[in-house]
């Protein structure tokens, strides 16, 4: 469906029996699809599949729009993890704190480049790491004497940026790096500046279902040093030097292909736009459902991103069913803390981060699209008002 005005920042009208979805890619994709198809033959005809200049295009228009001094097109967020860790040399034995209440690719990130991901747990409030107990987990790191602290890796859950300014106080004092895992949270915002710009180096996703995200895998490496970036260029390409054939360092195939350069090229074109209407509908979600259910609340200055709206609900269960039967449908993000799955079991033993566990059985999260109507955001928490007051 064309839509009227795809630069309005006002939610859209629809018709009272349209399907609510959790994401909605095919109305954005009529915005973008004339201009992509050309962008898609000059590809075709060009024939620079990769390296091209949709890429450097891209990497540039990142960069002017988040205020980092450079950007770096990789081919997934989680490469756009792993190779921050690789240029840092991060290797056995060194410790890098992830919170435990993530996305997997996460804490696979820190294992992958050699390091031991340091379990953190999280603000029930925000959902993002505890600055205070990053504290208390760095102590006891130096107190063991097995593991040396060398970087944090705060991850921007649901698109809310973790709290930079309390953990890079942290960093400093001792010592370490901070690496963001912005990978929800293009968009997201802190005091005026965007997530890209919030921390030394940024990792972010073009997973299609991410506020900014491609027809396929991609990501991007925000960083304030434009040295560290063309070490990060190196590496995506094999680790070579300029004539991109003797490998310099260690590196790994870490392109971002032109055509997925794109796609996001085009979708920048409509994210001021569709970034208001998340918020928007996020407003009416907050306003409705304040003091119903437990909802993720932004510290002084900063403002969601929104990738996805997840709320606290004690009866999840019993309240996804309700919203099913209703036609409304939710996502759970994510039942299974890091330490619970079987792959991270050892870092952590149960019950030892007990507001990432609570966290785990009752987070739900509801439609969150820049393509709601007002009157579908109502209804879900029509739904959702009915089912927790009962
Ligand atoms: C999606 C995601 C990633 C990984 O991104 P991919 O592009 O799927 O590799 C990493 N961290 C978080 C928090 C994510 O949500």
């Amino acid at each position: 469906m064309a839509y009227s005005d795809p630069q309005s920042s006002a939610l859209i009208e629809l018709p009272a029996d349209a399907p609510i979805q959790l994401f909605d890619l095919k109305t954005q994709q009529a915005q973008i699809r004339p201009a992509l198809e050309q962008r898609w033959i000059d590809i075709l005809d060009h024939g620079r599949f990769i390296g091209g200049p949709e890429v450097t295009e891209c990497e540039a228009k990142l960069a002017e729009i988040t205020g980092a001094a450079d950007a770096v097109a990789v081919g997934s967020g989680t490469q756009a993890l792993v190779m921050p860790l690789l240029a840092m040399g991060i290797a056995e034995g060194d410790a890098v704190f992830i919170p435990g209440f993530t996305y997997n690719a996460t804490a696979n990130a820190v294992l992958l480049s050699g390091g031991y991901p340091v379990i953190v747990d999280i603000d029930p409030d925000t959902f993002n790491m505890d600055p205070a107990d990053l504290v208390r987990k760095i102590d006891a790191v130096k107190a063991e004497g097995k593991l040396t602290p060398r970087a944090i890796m705060p991850v921007d859950l649901y698109g809310l940026p973790a709290d930079y300014s309390a953990i890079q106080a942290v960093a400093d004092a001792h010592g370490l790096r901070v690496i963001a895992d912005g990978a929800q949270a293009f968009g997201g915002k802190d005091n005026g500046r965007w997530v890209g710009n919030l921390a030394e180096i940024t990792a972010t996703s073009f997973y299609p279902t991410k506020t900014l995200g491609g027809y396929g895998d991609g990501g991007a490496i925000l960083c304030q040093d434009t040295d560290f970036a063309d070490r990060m260029r190196s590496i995506r390409w094999h680790g070579t030097g300029d004539n991109r054939k003797e490998s310099v360092r260690v590196g790994i195939n870490g392109r971002c292909d032109s055509i997925q350069c794109a796609v996001v090229l085009e979708k920048l074109t409509l994210f001021d736009a569709e970034r208001d209407r998340r918020i928007a509908a996020a407003a009416i979600y907050n306003e409705r459902l304040e003091g119903v259910v437990g909802l993720q609340k932004a510290l002084e200055g900063q403002e969601n991103g929104y990738g996805l709206y997840t709320v606290r609900v004690p009866n999840r269960t019993e309240v996804r069913a309700k919203l099913s039967d209703a036609g409304i449908p939710s996502g759970i993000y994510y039942d299974m803390a890091i330490h619970q799955m079987p792959a991270f079991s050892h870092l952590a033993e149960p019950g030892s981060l007990p507001v990432c566990e609570a966290a785990a059985e009752e987070s739900l999260s509801l439609p969150m699209h820049p393509y709601l109507s007002a009157d579908q955001v109502n209804r879900v928490c029509d739904v959702l008002i009915e089912e927790v007051k009962a």
